[in-house]
């Protein structure tokens, strides 16, 4: 793991600016509304006149006033190959960002007033991010609003563990909150987990954030006797929170857990209250539309095939309608803690998560492979499991606890597996469960993957292995 650098922002105006951040929270919804629109407004011109992808874009529609559901939609892959069109600095370029990110101190201002960061992202294809100075700076606050919210302040005993790479937004903002909290012992998920639990034990966080899949092993060592912390909080990111998270974080410390949501290209986008029924949306900050494969607006409660994000805040990187390949769904009534943003209800995880199958009169039938983690949750001795789409079926690679006879595990997932399909009317040819002993996390962000592709290495090995 690459040290954690030091902020980049003065504590004191990070904290000034927040404050105006914290008291958009306050607002009736409508003053939200109206100043998300205006922001639009001026976002949309700025794009059209800065930008020359922008220009040529959507240069028309800004001059006739059209609204926003008639504006192409940039994909991480328009991104990319038009990055030096998109920016509006034109000392700014996609090779420049790459360099600056490739160096020894990619946290470090680009030009003296950037802050850039990359993904590998769980789609396998790269994105890039620039944030001009206050675009970071807004970034960076709404996530103090986000913490606040939550009732975590500077005072609050707060552990974080992660393992993304230096290059990482989560990284990045990680790195600037140190700011406040200067002693805070650095954990990843790639240490030994005996050194996980007695640090923890040591400082008794009193929230701790990590990825939904580290809670489960967490909660396996409170089981076990050896980790003894109390956590009020829990806060995840990263992966799809599944309910089976708040359970298991519920029933090991009785903590609740409130799930955060982050994007590279863009900042922190939504958090939950206490309350924990749904992500709450920055929409001061962003516009956020939960579409069909058309790129249509569906209702509130409906999931979409996506949800375009369009920033409001960063000049140097306009990003309008971009793409994230997430299955959304928003709430349809306001939440009872009273904030003025609304919520999304459920992300039922990502597009290429999305299993395929050979129904019964061959037509094809599409099942989330969130959707499949019960049947493997349910079936008693699994550790870790992961899916792979075969051209005729399905693949699962399980990883067995110790004291479970592996032979029976096997079977008792292919069958419950074969009928969650069934269930769906998916009739795959095949259902193969292959063990192994241990499924590693995968990529830069060591992050758990539910669905590998095809094109993928058949299994990730855990570093150092
Ligand atoms: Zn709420």
């Amino acid at each position: 793991m690459p040290p954690i650098q030091p902020s980049t922002l003065d504590a004191d105006v990070l904290r000034g600016h927040s404050a105006t951040i914290v008291e958009r929270s306050t607002w009736p919804r409508d003053r939200l509304l109206a100043f998300q629109s205006q922001r639009l407004k001026a976002t949309l011109r700025h794009a059209a006149t800065s930008s020359q992808y922008y220009r040529d874009s959507i240069g028309d529609l800004v001059s006739r006033n059209a609204p926003l559901e008639e504006f192409p939609v940039l994909t991480k892959r328009l991104l990319m190959q038009n990055f030096d069109l998109i920016v509006t600095d034109a000392r700014l370029s996609r090779k420049l960002v790459e360099d600056h990110l490739g160096g020894d101190d990619p946290g470090s201002p680009l030009l003296g007033e950037y802050r850039v960061a990359a993904t590998g992202g769980t789609t396998g294809e790269k994105g890039l991010a620039v944030f001009d100075g206050p675009a970071w700076l807004d970034a960076i606050g709404n996530t103090l609003r986000f913490q606040k919210i939550v009732g975590i302040d500077e005072t609050t005993g707060s552990i974080a563990i992660f393992a993304s790479s230096h290059v990482h937004i989560s990284h990045r903002i990680g790195a600037e909150l140190r700011a406040f909290r200067p002693a805070a012992p650095k954990l990843n998920v790639l240490m030994p987990i005996e050194d996980i639990v007695e640090t923890l034990n040591k400082h008794q966080p009193e929230v701790i954030s990590t990825y939904p899949s580290f809670v489960r092993e967490l909660a396996k060592e409170a089981v076990a006797g050896r980790l003894r912390i109390r956590p009020r909080l829990v806060r995840t990111s990263a992966e799809t929170l599944t309910t089976d998270i708040r359970e298991i974080a519920t029933a090991a410390w009785g903590a609740t857990v409130a799930n955060s949501y982050t994007c590279t290209e863009a900042g922190a986008m939504g958090h939950e209250c206490l309350i924990a029924s749904g992500l709450h949306l920055a929409e001061d900050a962003f516009v956020f539309e939960v579409v069909d494969g058309g790129n249509r607006r569906v209702p509130n409660g409906v999931a979409g095939a996506k949800l375009l994000v369009t920033t409001l805040t960063n000049r140097a990187l306009p990003l309008v309608r971009y793409e994230i390949s997430d299955i959304v769904t928003l709430a349809t009534e306001p939440c009872s803690c009273g904030l003025p943003f609304w919520r999304i209800a459920s992300i039922d995880g990502r597009r290429e998560e999305v299993l395929q199958f050979v129904g019964r009169r061959g037509e094809t039938i599409e099942v989330h492979a969130h959707r499949l983690r019960s049947p493997l949750t349910g079936a008693k001795g699994v550790r870790q499991y992961q899916f792979r789409q075969l051209s005729d079926g399905l693949e699962i690679t399980i990883s067995v606890f110790a004291e479970f006879d592996r032979e029976s595990v096997a079977s008792e997932v292919g069958i419950a597996v074969r009928s969650a399909l069934e269930t769906v009317g998916a009739k795959p040819e095949r259902v193969a469960v292959r063990m192994v002993d241990d499924i590693g996390r995968s990529g830069s962000g060591a992050k758990e993957k539910l669905v590998i592709r095809d094109s993928e290495p058949r299994e990730h090995l855990p570093p150092g292995t």
